[in-house]
């Protein structure tokens, strides 16, 4: 294959995956080019990078990070040859790769088909019905009435969910546990999901209850070689976004386990996936395992699957992006069956969260930072230092908190140890929060599913 060198490459987002992306980099001996909003102007991305570049002019703190011209100004006037997006603002938006390709800047993803492909929801389950993966009945494409809504519930039986087509974030979904709360339900999705998406397009499908959240972590070279990294267990969920995350899973049996992970390889491969991402299903109680979604870039929880296999997935994607087969030296994942995980790995998200007030982000300055470390320990963090000014533009992701250990109870323990090791004052933590949630029983046990949150009222300070 041929290979590219990356001289200097823009992270296109900011925050703690931005610090991680750069420290990538500069492990691998390329210059990094940040950019930032006129909000970020002392954030901490900036002075990570070797060089930064104020972007979106005139833009709102968040189009400033969306707006894809003013971006290739600055990787172009700056001699960029690549471009890592992170996750969330531009990660998964076709135009953006195509723009960047089109410059002949290497866009370190997927291709952008596969980002329209997985972009659209309904495009994404037909994907897995045509890889012949479980999916959940569903309306397949988009519904275009209530009384559409309705027919599904009558023949398929309630609960159902209504899902925003273009959703993400665990937001434009609406549980209906009845034919009577169909009318309401539909206007607040199609409206939730005009709002936060740009499109009011929504479908139905079968609401599971208690199900689990598994997803499987792909690897893929430019040659059409796909690996998986195992799964992590996100269950842990408040209002249906992923607060702890666990790899392996536990508990789900070594049969479920391989089969899931099959299913994940079965489907990037029949898309021809390239670079890393992320196959999503609902388990249910009884074992049988549904389709999702794919995340066509790298997650949040990333870092726990780094912890367990020891493959670090950010500088993989860069070097796969420069052309390098996934076993090649330098990247050297083994091949699949010499894939080996160590132990247990937990993440916490720290977020600047008032669980006291209903989980409202605070703002404002952190007056005293000390976080915990020690063996076994990881923190991403991104604007977590004491002297930080925390806005309210953007998620409320403060740190990542990861902890890594032979067995699940010593990784917990170590986890508590280092949520109990962290003083941050002058901002509001969900410290408090996550304290309750890796000490309760349930959660020790292993077998939570995603209502564990909302059905546990005293994990609630
Ligand atoms: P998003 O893209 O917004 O993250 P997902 O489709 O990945 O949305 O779903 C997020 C979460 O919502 C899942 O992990 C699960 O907890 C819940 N969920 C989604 N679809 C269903 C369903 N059909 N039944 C039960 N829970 C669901």
């Amino acid at each position: 294959m041929l290979k590219q060198k990356i001289k200097r490459l823009l992270i296109a987002n900011r925050g703690e995956i931005a610090i991680r992306i750069c420290r990538a980099c500069t492990e691998l001996g390329i210059r990094t080019v940040a950019i930032y909003s006129k909000e970020d102007i002392s954030s901490y991305h900036r002075y990570k990078a070797d060089e930064s570049y104020l972007v979106g002019r005139g833009k709102n703190p968040i189009e400033a990070y969306l707006d894809i011209e003013s971006i290739i100004e600055v990787a172009k006037a700056h001699h960029v040859d690549a471009i890592h997006p992170g996750y969330g603002f531009l990660s998964e938006n076709a135009d953006f790769a195509r723009r960047c390709t089109e410059e002949g800047i290497i866009f370190v993803g997927p291709k952008s088909e596969h980002l329209t492909t997985f972009g659209d929801k309904a495009a994404a389950r037909e994907a897995a019905v045509n890889a012949a993966i479980p999916v959940i009945p569903g309306s397949g494409g988009p519904v275009s009435s209530v009384d559409e809504v309705k027919a599904f519930g009558r023949t398929h039986g309630y609960p159902i969910i209504i899902k925003a087509v273009l959703g993400g974030g665990g937001r434009g979904m609406r549980i209906v546990r009845s034919a009577q709360g169909v009318d309401e339900a539909y206007a607040r999705a199609t409206s939730e999901a005009k709002q936060t998406f740009g499109k009011e397009d929504v479908y139905v499908e079968k609401y599971l209850d208690h199900p689990r959240h598994i997803e499987v972590q792909i690897m893929a070279d430019q040659s059409g070689e796909i690996v998986h990294l195992y799964e992590r267990d996100c269950s842990v969920q408040r209002r249906h976004q992923k607060v702890v995350e666990v790899a392996p899973s536990r508990g789900l049996g070594e049969k479920l386990r391989h089969d899931i992970c099959n299913a994940a390889v079965r489907l990037m491969k029949s898309v021809n996936y390239l670079n890393a991402g992320t196959v999503e299903f609902l388990v249910t109680p009884s074992g049988e395992f549904y389709f999702i979604e794919v995340n066509p870039r790298v997650q949040v929880e990333h870092t726990i699957t780094e912890l367990i296999t020891g493959i670090d997935i950010v500088s993989s994607q860069i070097l796969i992006a420069e052309g390098y087969g996934l076993h090649e030296d330098p990247v050297l994942i083994p091949e699949q069956k010499d894939i080996r995980t160590y132990g247990y790995a937990i993440q916490c998200r720290v977020t600047t969260e008032d669980p006291s007030n209903q989980f409202m982000p605070d703002t404002g300055k952190i007056v005293a930072y000390r976080s915990g470390g020690g063996f076994g320990v990881r923190l991403d963090a991104g604007n977590a230092y004491t002297g930080s000014v925390i806005t309210p533009y953007y998620d409320s992701l403060l740190v990542k908190l990861s902890t890594n250990a032979r067995t699940f109870k010593s990784a917990a323990v170590k986890m508590l140890r280092n949520l109990k090791e962290f003083r941050i004052r002058g901002i509001k933590t969900n410290i408090p929060f996550l304290i309750n949630v890796v000490q309760h029983p349930e959660f020790l046990e292993g077998n939570v599913s995603t209502t564990f949150i909302d059905t546990t009222p005293e994990l609630f300070v």
